[in-house]
């Protein structure tokens, strides 16, 4: 069953560690299947050389396995909240990418400093919130999942403008309208975060674009007036 969807899973987790996002097994992809009701994710703890696509594991919304003999990835339960949260979403990748990890580490957000990030986030990757002691101990995973959440809604954030987030002390998610733009947009954060904190050595003042080149960059890529690219 879900034999499509269990390779096109497999195969987004296999371009995780080829891009040099993730070593030993610090990462994950996820893919919702809206229609069927079910998520596909990598299993845990299991290395992405071994893994083949019979080791996806198949959930319900709820996060209880339907298909599969592995156990999903501990980090289910906080992409299902935003998978209920976001009905646009189709895909959702977690790594801790080493620069991306050292800016969510900081609990600071990574501003836009030049058009490679305005071409993709219109605006600063936001940093959440970190979790409360009581949230750890209650329900961690799940807790992750709702300060990304919340950090969207108490700042107004569109997430498919803004499609990815720093979890403070933690690392960051990303999404995007399948499997292959959400790897694209985790490739896409870690070497912004990567510019921004060199750029940062370089000059420790500098401050994020100005609103028009934000503009400029990201509806060139974005939206009904896009212009880049064959069409
Ligand atoms: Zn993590």
């Amino acid at each position: 069953m879900f034999e499509k969807l269990k390779q096109e899973v497999w195969q987004a987790n296999q371009r995780l560690p080829e891009s040099g996002l993730v070593i030993l097994t610090w990462g994950n992809v996820s893919v919702i299947d809206r229609k069927a009701g079910v998520i596909a994710i990598k299993p845990s703890g299991m290395p992405y050389e071994s893994m083949t696509p019979e080791d996806i594991v198949i959930c319900n919304l709820e996060g209880d396995v339907v298909d599969g003999s592995r156990r999903p990835s501990s980090d289910l339960l906080t992409h299902l909240e935003l998978y209920k949260a976001w009905p646009d979403i189709g895909a959702v990748v977690h790594t801790h990418s080493t620069f991306a990890t050292m800016q969510a580490q900081t609990g600071e957000d990574l501003e836009p400093l030049g058009t490679t990030h305005a071409d993709t986030f219109h605006g600063a990757v936001p940093c959440s919130r970190e979790l409360t002691g009581e949230e750890i101990r209650r329900a961690y995973e799940r807790e992750t999942g709702h300060v990304i959440v919340q950090t969207f809604q108490e700042r107004d954030l569109d997430p498919m403008a803004v499609p990815g987030i720093l979890v403070s002390r933690h690392g960051p998610f990303t999404w995007g309208a399948d499997a292959a733009h959400a790897v694209e947009n985790a490739v896409i954060l870690e070497q912004c975060a990567r510019m921004a904190i060199m750029d940062r050595l370089l000059r420790p003042d500098l401050g994020p674009v100005s609103q028009a080149l934000l503009d400029e960059h990201y509806y060139r890529k974005h939206g009904v007036h896009a212009t880049y690219g064959q069409g």
